[in-house]
């Protein structure tokens, strides 16, 4: 049991992150989940919470410190995909994926990391993606932010791995959720062809990843990239 963390989920609403949120919760910790839209889950600290605004971000960890405690546990999950071949890609489909995926990790991360090294202790894990090692037509934005969390990832893994907090990613492959519910047949049939499990994940696997990474068995495991996709991303 880990019941003295207090841990935050971004994009905690629905899909992997509410899974995570509701594990971390059941391990003990006192969770807060952000989303644009209010969480359901009542074991949890819902709070509206746009990644992408640094004073909401602010505000809402304001809001946990007062009602949980200090976050040493921080989840960046929250992500969006403006999928668009780059010829119809226009700035707004490349900000918003830049902006909510890799800007709002960092917001959130910065927010929460003085009062890690205060109490020398800290768990950051970011939700990236196996396109960001293996790229994808359509997705030059999506995977340049979930690249970007990777190379940011390792940079803070190195100013902290000395000071009790690791860092790391995990890189899921396709997990079924409401991002690839708008999958059509022909493609999900396409798709599992390239996962030697042979099957999509569930976010009951990413969280298991997740629930290791935050726990005390993983102290000594920082910087790194855990892939949760049924092999596909081997290789990369
Ligand atoms: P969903 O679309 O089901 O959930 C995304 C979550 O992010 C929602 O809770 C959404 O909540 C939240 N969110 C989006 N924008 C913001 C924002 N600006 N501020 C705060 N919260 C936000 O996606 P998944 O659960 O499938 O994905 C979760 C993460 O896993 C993402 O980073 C995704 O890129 C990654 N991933 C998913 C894969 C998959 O196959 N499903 C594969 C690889 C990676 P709200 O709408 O309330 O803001």
């Amino acid at each position: 049991m880990m019941d003295n963390r207090v841990a935050v989920v971004t994009g905690a609403s629905k899909g992997i992150g509410a899974a995570i949120a509701e594990q971390l919760s059941a391990t003990g910790m006192r969770v807060a989940s952000f989303g644009r839209t209010m969480g359901e889950n009542s074991q949890l600290l819902n709070i509206v919470c746009d990644v992408t605004d640094a004073a909401q971000v602010h505000a809402a960890f304001t809001q946990v410190e007062s009602e949980l405690g200090t976050p040493t546990v921080i989840i960046a999950n929250a992500g969006i995909t403006r999928d668009r071949l780059l010829p119809h890609m226009n700035d707004a489909d490349w900000h918003q994926v830049i902006d909510t995926n890799l800007t709002g990790a960092y917001q959130v991360i910065r927010r929460a990391v003085r009062a890690m090294l205060q109490q020398r202790w800290g768990r950051i894990v970011s939700i990236s993606s196996v396109v960001a090692l293996s790229g994808s037509a359509g997705q030059a934005n999506y995977a340049a932010s979930k690249a970007g969390l990777i190379g940011m990832t390792r940079s803070l893994a190195k100013e902290l791995a000395g000071k009790g907090i690791t860092c790391n990613v995990v890189t899921p492959g396709f997990i079924e959720t409401a991002m690839t519910a708008v999958l059509d047949d022909a493609m999900r049939t396409k798709y599992r062809k390239m996962i030697p499990a042979g099957r999509f994940g569930t976010v009951a696997d990413v969280t298991a990843a997740v629930r290791f990474l935050v726990s005390e068995d993983a102290s000594y495991l920082t910087g790194a990239v855990i892939p949760v996709d049924g092999g596909m991303g081997m290789g990369h």
